[in-house]
């Protein structure tokens, strides 16, 4: 374990801590429109990791299941300040979408891949080059092999 793959963070109050102690196995920019109403603003920004890669340092969370759809999120239950979510679905039970603006170095997780384009807001800049889909990708095509490796045996059991 080395400081690069170590990422804290925070809600806004301070009470709730928490450390991921691996490097995500994606990044993602989601443009979708829950994704805009619950952040309130045009995508939301989530580093996917193994559940078990992360901690609680102090604090606790409290959450919400967004009615029929996959959807929970994870809050601070003092200053609602939304930290991760979980896509029950089937391919991500094991993991949380750990919000990338609650992290104490927001800036070393710049998205992988920008996801549901199909609902972008017009002015929303993407960076040329950058990987784009109008929905969702195939996750053999876009992700590293190693963290295809780290997802194996989750998913060998589906
Ligand atoms: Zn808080
Ligand atoms: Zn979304």
């Amino acid at each position: 374990m080395t400081a690069e793959n170590i990422f804290e963070g925070r809600c806004s109050c301070s009470k709730l801590r928490y450390r991921m102690n691996a490097k995500p196995l994606v990044v993602h920019a989601c443009h979708c429109r829950q994704c805009q109403r619950v952040t309130g603003t045009a995508f939301v920004m989530n580093a996917v990791v193994e559940k078990n890669q992360l901690e609680i340092l102090s604090g606790s969370v409290a959450n919400y299941h967004f009615p029929d759809t996959y959807h929970t999120a994870f809050f601070c239950p003092e200053c609602v300040t939304y930290v991760w979510s979980e896509y029950k679905s089937g391919t991500f039970d094991d993991c949380w979408f750990v919000r990338v603006g609650t992290l104490d170095e927001p800036d070393r997780l710049p998205p992988d891949v920008h996801i549901f384009t199909e609902s972008k807001q017009p002015w929303a800049p993407i960076p040329s080059g950058a990987p784009k889909f109008d929905r969702f990708y195939t996750i053999k095509e876009l992700w590293s092999e190693s963290s295809l490796a780290r997802m194996e045996p989750y998913w060998q059991d589906k």
